[in-house]
């Protein structure tokens, strides 16, 4: 259906009418009797038969008309809501036709752009819109029957152009809309003065991908809002969204599409959406910090998985919020949120952190640690510690867990925690990694038959996904075991469980080693993908419970029943557990009591210096056991 140029739109809703019914079973009755009657008083044949039929045409008439007077008066009624709908709406609105032209504009369509509505209506729309916007919104106008929002460049009366974002439906398959409808936003960085020219839109705006304004129209829109009214504050939240699986651009173009969409839909009328550079959803925010929190709550809320043609992808987000003020900058002001991003990226899916000055500080120091990371090794700040891990049924220590240290300069002693993340970063992690090996291998292999149950100490190594990744821990690790004339069956690869998702080569690589008869734990087991299936046919040999099961262990069933289901599941995949982060002695006899046998912590022993590692080994066993206090 379409609308005739100039007339409000027109949908048809059915509406009833009962007195309808009446007159047409009046009618008929009156038909009846009328030839009962011609026949009663003997009246000839032919014209009994047309006067029935004469009867029954003028009944059928009276129903049609009937029918046709119900259709108007619910046309009549539907036109009404409309009108009133789209009167009431202060964003404004255009409806198209099939061939895309104007049948109707709303009064605030017409003063965004300085025209009357009539002026607007039988134009066709792409004769408003700038040459080079207009792909972007012949997608959604080619229609594919779902809300796409899109932002272009449409010229005003004055010559100039406004920033337009669009939210296109395509109701052309609704009976009672039939139309194209657009809702429109006027996003322009700043909105013209009274009387003076409106901005020149000229540069490019909008972001390719989704249509929404790109980082040059955000950067003027906080320019605008930061030199505009001191009365009104103005908060942004910036969202940054993550896919674990790898996409194809295709595909990450229509997810980034399909999320602009959902986020659009969330946002309060005086939210203005746009998308940085670096591919992170930015909204500007009228109100305080708290307002944005709220804001990028809700639009996290609605990122969650996402139907693609070719299955389901996992998407989530995380946001960084930070004030605008006035003796900040723009770019300033976004670095802020950005930093605010990064650290509740490090937090997790769904986090939302505001940007303070603790921030800065944590961030500056990561900018320094990272740059003093390169040499590091060279300097000799790099050591190992090594920490036991007990055989509760053997009461001796059976292998020791090597962990990386850094003496650094000026902060001291730094967690690896903290500084191998940042060691992931970049290749430094191989070389790392491959020191690591080697000295590790080196210090076990030198305590050997030195002590007390130094001989055949096995020694774990932690690598990390991206050393597994670059395809170098095979000649590594062979490396590592010639020079240190190590058996391979005493050394232990910890992995994390993301990286047996990895790519086929980096399980061919693992199954490798244990080809030589190296040993692979699956470090901080529990935590990861919570998927058990993927732990059938892998080669793993041991499995490391997590130190989260332990917490408060001793008082919540729930952590109980997990630790116990984690023993079940090595002893039914025939893998050894090592629970990790023993550190009281009520969790301990708990742990015995369950039956798991190999135990770390520090209740047991902390991490050891090399030059303490032989007779730390011995203590560690020890404590399993307290002796009784000396009264
Ligand atoms: P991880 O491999 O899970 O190591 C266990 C961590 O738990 C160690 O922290 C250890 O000191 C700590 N821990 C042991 N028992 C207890 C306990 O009873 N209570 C508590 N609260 N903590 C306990 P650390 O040494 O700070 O290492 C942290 C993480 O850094 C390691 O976790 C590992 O993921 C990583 N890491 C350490 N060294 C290396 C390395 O050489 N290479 C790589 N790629 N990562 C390393
Ligand atoms: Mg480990
Ligand atoms: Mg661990």
């Amino acid at each position: 259906m379409s609308y005739a140029p100039g007339q409000e739109p027109s949908p048809a809703v059915p509406r009833h009418g009962r007195l309808a019914g009446f007159g047409v079973l009046a009618a008929a009755l009156t038909v009846t009797a009328l030839v009962t009657v011609l026949l009663a008083i003997g009246a000839p044949d032919g014209v009994v038969v047309a006067t029935g039929g004469l009867l029954a045409l003028l009944t059928l008439q009276v129903a049609l008309w009937q029918r046709q007077h119900r259709l108007s008066g619910a046309l009549r009624r539907s036109q009404d809501s409309l009108r009133t709908l789209v009167r009431s709406s202060v964003d404004p609105v255009v409806i198209l036709d099939d061939s895309l032209r104007i049948t109707f504009a709303s009064e605030a369509a017409g003063s965004l752009l300085g025209l009357g509505v009539t002026d607007l209506v039988g134009v066709h729309v792409f004769d408003t819109v700038h040459p080079d916007d207009r792909s972007g919104l012949a997608g959604p106008l080619d229609g594919d029957g779902q809300a796409a929002v899109r932002t272009a460049r449409i010229r005003s009366a004055d010559g100039g152009w406004r920033l337009v974002q669009t939210t296109v439906r395509d109701l052309r398959a609704d009976p009672d809309i039939g139309a194209l409808v657009l809702h429109c936003r006027d996003v322009s960085p700043s909105a013209p003065a009274p009387g003076a020219d409106s901005e020149p839109l000229e540069l490019s705006l909008t972001d390719a991908v989704t249509g929404l304004p790109n980082r040059t129209a955000l950067m003027r829109r906080l320019g605008a809002v930061q030199r505009g009214p001191r009365n009104r504050s103005y908060a942004m939240a910036v969202v940054g969204v993550l896919c674990s699986e790898v996409l194809s651009p295709g595909e990450e173009a229509t997810v980034l599409r399909a999320l602009s969409s959902r986020i659009s839909r969330v946002l309060r009328g005086e939210d203005w959406l746009a998308r940085s550079s670096d591919g992170d959803f930015v909204v500007l925010v009228q109100g305080s910090v708290a307002d944005a929190e709220a804001v990028a709550e809700r639009l996290i809320a609605t990122v969650g998985p996402l139907t693609t043609p070719t299955g389901t992808l996992p998407v989530t987000a995380a946001a960084g919020v930070s004030q605008l003020s006035a003796d900040v900058d723009p770019g300033e002001a976004l670095r802020r949120a950005d930093l605010a991003l990064r650290s509740a990226h490090r937090a997790g899916a769904g986090a939302v952190h505001r940007y303070d000055d603790a921030l800065r500080t944590e961030q500056d120091r990561r900018t320094a640690l990272r740059a003093d990371l390169d040499g590091a090794l060279a300097r000799g700040e790099l050591r190992l510690v090594f920490q036991p891990v007990v055989d509760a049924v053997l009461h001796r220590t059976v292998t020791v867990e090597a962990l990386l240290r850094w003496r650094h300069p000026a902060f001291g002693e730094v967690s690896p925690v903290e500084f191998v993340p940042l060691l992931e970063e970049t290749a430094l992690i191989t070389d790392v990694g491959r020191w690591v090996l080697g000295q590790a291998c080196r210090t076990v292999a030198a305590l050997d038959g030195g002590g007390p149950g130094t001989e055949a100490l096995n020694v774990a190594v932690n690598v990390s996904a991206r050393q597994v990744r670059s395809g170098e821990l095979v000649p590594d690790v062979l490396a590592a075991l010639a020079d240190s004339a190590l058996h391979p069956s005493r050394l232990l690869v910890e992995i994390t469980e993301s990286v047996l998702l990895d790519d086929a080569h980096v399980i061919d690589d693992l199954a490798a080693l244990r080809g030589l008869g190296v040993r692979i734990a699956v470090d901080d087991f529990g935590t990861g993908w919570s998927s058990l299936a993927y732990l059938v046919g892998m080669p793993v040999d041991v499995l490391k419970m997590d130190q989260y099961f332990l917490a408060d262990v001793e008082h919540d069933p729930a952590r109980r029943a997990m630790c116990r289901a984690v023993l079940q599941l090595g002893s039914s995949l025939g893998l050894p557990v090592i629970v990790e982060g023993v550190n009281t002695a009520a969790t301990l006899t708990l742990l015995r009591d369950m039956g798991h046998r190999y135990l770390q912590g520090f209740l047991l022993c902390r991490p050891l210096e090399a030059e303490a590692l032989a007779r730390g080994i011995v203590l560690a066993a020890d404590a399993l056991d307290p002796a009784p206090p000396v009264r």
